[in-house]
């Protein structure tokens, strides 16, 4: 079987707050003075019920985590550690997103928090080896001249180039905003040359889905697996080209779907749908990228060569620079050509050492498909 960690990726949804290590948050907690909701730091921050309260849940928890991030240092450390992290992972694209108004205060405005994200995405990403974007993200719980705001900051910053930006983005809770009122920000984005690249068809259904294609013409969705309930919308979604940000763990901690078996992603990838998976916020789903590789293997049966193929559809999604693609599929075919670990040669698929995940990451497979008790084991 071939070392999951050690397939190229690239990684598409991943949220600044969200990717922090429990680790670091305790650190950022404590020199902050701050006292956190003791669920935090417990092994499945989220497992409740199949209902919206995930939602609520996850927001509360959300917002707790973001307000120890007060300082330069502590911008950088999360951006840094990110980087390490997608590295050990196999993952050499990062398009990390940011939605810099919560940190603003703390380091004297919107724009430099974006600088300093930026600045350390192009300093660890060199240092480390991964080719780092940024995604800029509005919020929907803020007003549409904000997330107008924010697409002029990050169309100043456009670029392909390492620790630029690469993308607009629209995030928070799915219910809420008037989507159509966000339109002139990704417009905004869009004669910037900015992929647009906003949340939709999570928390809400396909109908959802078609109101983000018309309001706000997607290169890729955050999400979108709900497209998966209507044929003709699926289609609509395949047939534009959107590619399709899943998040297996995401949709299962929140409760959008039952089990990690009722994530459409075989009825997604049949489709014809361009999908790249993501980890959305490893802080509090306790599951990281390559995990959510395993569970396409592990539940959904995906062999090699259809993991291979989500991969390469990963990088295809992304906007790294032609090299950076072309040197990334190169390593996948490599990946594919390797040893499977069944055959007779030999050593190719060792896992690299280091990685603090390394020890409760994988280890999915031979797992039953359907026991959801396995699923609080492997995040914890
Ligand atoms: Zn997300």
């Amino acid at each position: 079987m071939r070392d999951l960690a050690l397939l190229p990726k690239a990684h598409l949804h991943l949220h600044f707050t969200g990717s922090m290590r429990p680790g670091t948050l305790a650190d950022l907690a404590d020199r902050h003075g701050i006292r956190l909701p003791a669920v935090l730091l417990d092994a499945d921050p989220l497992h409740v019920p199949a209902d919206e309260r995930g939602w609520f849940r996850f927001q509360r928890l959300y917002d707790a985590a973001r307000a120890c991030v007060r300082s330069e240092d502590d911008m950088r450390r999360i951006v840094a550690e990110a980087v390490e992290d997608d590295a050990a992972e196999g993952s050499g694209r990062l398009e990390i997103q940011v939605d810099p108004t919560s940190y603003a205060p703390f380091v004297g405005g919107l724009t430099p928090a974006l600088e300093i994200v930026l600045d350390e995405a192009r300093r660890a990403g060199e240092a480390i080896g991964v080719d780092v974007g940024v995604v800029v993200a509005a919020s929907r719980m803020r007003h549409p001249l904000d997330a107008r705001t924010l697409a002029r900051l990050a169309a100043r910053h456009a670029g392909d180039g390492p620790g630029e930006v690469v993308g607009f983005g629209l995030s928070n809770d799915e219910r809420r905003g008037d989507t159509e009122a966000f339109g002139p920000a990704f417009a905004i984005a869009r004669r910037a040359g900015l992929a647009a690249v906003p949340h939709g068809g999570e928390l809400l259904g396909p109908a959802h889905v078609e109101e983000v294609l018309d309001a706000l013409r997607p290169d890729r969705l955050g999400h979108g697996v709900r497209s998966a309930e209507d044929p003709r919308v699926l289609d609509r979604v395949v047939d534009e080209g959107v590619a399709l940000e899943v998040c297996p763990a995401s949709n299962v901690s929140l409760g959008v779907y039952g089990a990690d078996r009722d994530v459409p992603l075989r009825a997604l990838v049949a489709a014809g749908a361009r999908v790249a998976l993501g980890a959305d916020d490893p802080l509090l789903f306790r599951s990281r990228l390559v995990a959510q590789y395993e569970t396409a293997r592990a539940v959904h049966g995906f062999s090699d060569a259809e993991l291979a193929a989500l991969a390469r559809s990963s990088i295809l999604a992304s906007r790294a620079s032609e090299s950076v693609r072309g040197r990334l599929l190169a390593g996948v075919d490599a990946w594919l050509a390797g040893d499977d670990g069944e055959g007779s040669g030999g050593g190719a698929t060792t896992r690299s050492a280091g990685h603090p995940d390394a020890a409760d990451g994988p280890g999915r497979a031979g797992e039953p498909a359907d026991a959801e008790g396995a699923r609080v084991e492997v995040r914890g």
